[in-house]
This record gives structure tokens, C-alpha cells and sequence, in this order.
């Protein structure tokens, strides 16, 4: 476990709401675990008025960048951002160096996060050998070492026999395949979404169908062996609808959206803002008003941060020539909230089960809960509380976000895994 942090034996954390139940509650948490009576006098009360307890939050999608880039992110100082972020698990995409795609990373990638001791790392592994997209990788030993699910994400597979193959091998093995839907034969060389702003500011654009191309491809392959899939990142309305469709036709689809695609569009990238640059690219009111939808009626199971740090002079370039991707870990659950949840258009307690039982059940792990028995794995959040986000305070090696100076409620003051803090505010 981390030093940064003492560790208590017993805690009292005394009339908090619980954010699943709106209950005011306390909670006791003795030997690591939730507790109904503490067997003696706390080691430390923790005032909660004011302040809504959550389960342990978990990012089923995450780049964390160890091995090979630590320039720009390492598990340790990745694992510490998703702590304040309100994380006790995040899952580790396999496009780093060497790839994620043997026995080796993915328990190098668990050991590596336990000796830190701020947050689990959940280590997906990769469907082929070198992110090729050629051969499939060692499923079986990697699922065997720990690794959660199988994605090529970064790239899409672009061979639906590969894709085929994958799913009913890891199936196997118990586990899903996670599908980064981009057809290259048309995104290829797009910087933005194609449409307006991409014809205004004299970009190439990457079509929405680029998008719901694979996703119909791979909900259709799912459908065809009858066994799981998870879609990536869902941007596009049309994207939305396929999934809904293929749910309503009893295919084993589950997905996945980021708080950038419910909060901002295409828009964002105007004046050649590298830092709204990101794969799937923004796309229009209308798709992210189809995103919130898909949220509310459960089309989109799960809320997830693609975290995906860079370093500052890979975003500092010219705009075709930048990276995609955006970090955030710190800031997800305050978009969730102050977008959707202080908006009205998603309960806070389906906010919370998009972002704790759905990726616990995608990865077949224990739901967690603020509950007698289980583990101690909760953060503490201030709803009432506005704050102006400043990626210059972020313990991410990265700064490269656009939500830095937007003002959001629901940071999380105190963040604990185990029994253990592993974010405080002070
Ligand atoms: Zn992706
Ligand atoms: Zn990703």
C-alpha cells in the first residue's frame, strides 16, 4: 500500500448520504473491509456531513502508458490521478511497448500497480500479437496472468474473421472482447469529424459511418456466435441505434461512452484546439444528444474516461499532427455529475451503476458495495461544491485535457481502497 497516505485500522465515517440510496448513513470500515459495529473506539472519525459516499468507482478504459511511454504517463502516477478521480480500479489498455499481449506485461502491469498502492490496475490484453491485427495473441496465458478483456484498442481489428475468432476464444476463457469500431478504409487519414467544421476549417474528416460500420459489423458477429461483445467509446447516434437494435434482438451487446462525447461536439475543436482532438472525434449536438439518450434508457451501460495522456509536445503542433486523445481520470465522475446527474437527465444512482456494476460485471468481478462485508473500496464526493478544474494541480503526467478552468461539482475529497486512503484533499 501507498505511504503517502497513514493507514487507520478503524474508521467511522459518520453521516454521510449514501449515493446509491440517499440514505444519511455512517460507515464503519475495520481491517480493510465495510463493518456494521466497529470492535472498538475509532483510530479516526471522519466527519461526512455534506458529503455522499460512492462505491469504489472503476474505469473499464483507461491508457496508462507502462510499459514504453512513461514520458507521458507511468501506473503509478496514472494509478494516483484515477484515485482522485475516485477510483479503486481502472483498466489498463495493451498499446504500450512491448504490447500487452503475453503473460509477462499483464502481470508486470498488476505487480507494478500493487507496490504503488493507489489504485487496481485491471490489465486488458491484446486480441492479437503486436496490436497487428494479423494473429491472435496468448488469450489463455494472459487471462490466466490476470488480464480482464481483450482489446486491440488504439487501432481496430480490421479482419472480421479475426474478430470472429477472438470472441469465441476468449469467450473460453470467460472473457469479452473490447471493439475499437473504426473502419480505416474511411477514417483513414481524418483529423475531426467530417462535416461542417471539418469543410470550414479545411480538414480532412473522419465520417460517422467509419464508426457504425464495425459496430454493426461486430454486434452482428456477436449475434451470429451468440456470445458477448463490448463496444468502445460510442460517439455517433447512428452508433447508439445499432446497439440498441441489436439489444432488442437479444444480441450480448454491451457498450461504452466518455464524458467528452456527452458534453461537448465537434465545436471544440474550432481554432485548431489540439486538446479536443480525439479518436472517435467529436461529433454534432445531434450525436451527443443521442449519447445522453442511449445513457438514459440503458443502450450505454457504462461511463469510462479513455484516458489518454500525452506529452505537451504532442499536443503543442500543428493540428493534423497532433495526438488524439484527452486525460480523464480526475475529471469524470464531475462531468457525470454536474452534466447529466445535477442536470436531471440521469439519476445520480445510475450514474454510479454505469460507472461501479457495470464494468464489474463486463470484467466478471465482484459488484462493489457500501456494504457489510465487503471490501472497504468507497470515495467520498462534495456534490454542493464548485470547483474550476486546473490541470496544472493534476498528478497525471499529462496536461492534456480541454475541461481544464470549467467549473464542475463532485470532486471527490477522500478516496479509499481497502481500508486504505488513497486521495485526500487537504
Ligand atoms: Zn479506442
Ligand atoms: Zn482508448
Amino acid at each position: 500500500m501507498n505511504n503517502e497516505y497513514p493507514f487507520y485500522n478503524r474508521v467511522l465515517i459518520k453521516e454521510v448520504i449514501n449515493g446509491l440510496t440517499g440514505e444519511l448513513t455512517d460507515l464503519a470500515v475495520e481491517d480493510g473491509v465495510f463493518v456494521a459495529e466497529l470492535t472498538g473506539e475509532p483510530d479516526r472519525v471522519i466527519e461526512g456531513a455534506g458529503l455522499t459516499a460512492l462505491p469504489g468507482l472503476i474505469d473499464a478504459h483507461a491508457h496508462l502508458r507502462d510499459p514504453g511511454f512513461e514520458y507521458r504517463e507511468d501506473i503509478v502516477s496514472g494509478t494516483r490521478a484515477a484515485a482522485r478521480g475516485g477510483f479503486t480500479a481502472v483498466a489498463a489498455m495493451p498499446n504500450t511497448i512491448p504490447v500487452a499481449d503475453s503473460a509477462p506485461v499483464i502481470r508486470y502491469m498488476i505487480e507494478k500497480a500493487g507496490q504503488a498502492g493507489y489504485c487496481r490496475v485491471l490489465p486488458i490484453g491484446a486480441v492479437t500479437k503486436g496490436q497487428k491485427g494479423e494473429e491472435i495473441a496468448e488469450i489463455g496465458f494472459m487471462a490466466e496472468a490476470g488480464a480482464v478483456a481483450f482489446s486491440d484498442d488504439g487501432k481496430p481489428v480490421s479482419a472480421a474473421g479475426i474478430v470472429r475468432t477472438a470472441i469465441e476464444y476468449a469467450s473460453y476463457f470467460d472473457r469479452v472482447v473490447i471493439s475499437h469500431c473504426e473502419d480505416l478504409s474511411l477514417a483513414a487519414g481524418g483529423v475531426i469529424n467530417e462535416g461542417i467544421v471539418s469543410t470550414e476549417m479545411g480538414l480532412r474528416g473522419i465520417p460517422s459511418i467509419a464508426e457504425d460500420i464495425q459496430i454493426d459489423r461486430d454486434t452482428r458477429i456477436a449475434e451470429y456466435s451468440g456470445l458477448p461483445v463490448h463496444i468502445a467509446h460510442v460517439s455517433t447516434a447512428n452508433g447508439v441505434e445499432i446497439i440498441r437494435q441489436a439489444k432488442a434482438r437479444g444480441v450480448k451487446v454491451t457498450a461504452e461512452t466518455c464524458p467528452h462525447y456527452f458534453t461537448l461536439t465537434e465545436e471544440a475543436v474550432r481554432g485548431f484546439h489540439t486538446m479536443a482532438k480525439v479518436n472517435p472525434p467529436l461529433r454534432e449536438e445531434s450525436d451527443r444528444l443521442a449519447v445522453i439518450e442511449g445513457l438514459r434508457d440503458g443502450t450505454l451501460d457504462m461511463i469510462v474516461t479513455d484516458h489518454a495522456p500525452h506529452h505537451e509536445d504532442e499536443k503543442d503542433c500543428e493540428f493534423s499532427l497532433a495526438n488524439n486523445g484527452m486525460i480523464g481520470l480526475e475529471t469524470c465522475f464531475p462531468l457525470v455529475y454536474t452534466v447529466l446527474v445535477k442536470t436531471g437527465l440521469l439519476s445520480l444512482r445510475d450514474a454510479i451503476l454505469k460507472m461501479t456494476e457495470a464494468p464489474a460485471r463486463l470484467f466478471r468481478l465482484p459488484v462493489p458495495a457500501l456494504a457489510a462485508g465487503e471490501p472497504a473500496d468507497l470515495t467520498l464526493v462534495d456534490l454542493g461544491r464548485e470547483i474550476v478544474y486546473d490541470v496544472s494541480e493534476s498528478l497525471s503526467k499529462a496536461r492534456n485535457t480541454p475541461f481544464s478552468g470549467m467549473a464542475l461539482y463532485g470532486f471527490p475529497v477522500l478516496t479509499m481502497m481497502a481500508g486504505h486512503t488513497t486521495w485526500e484533499q487537504v
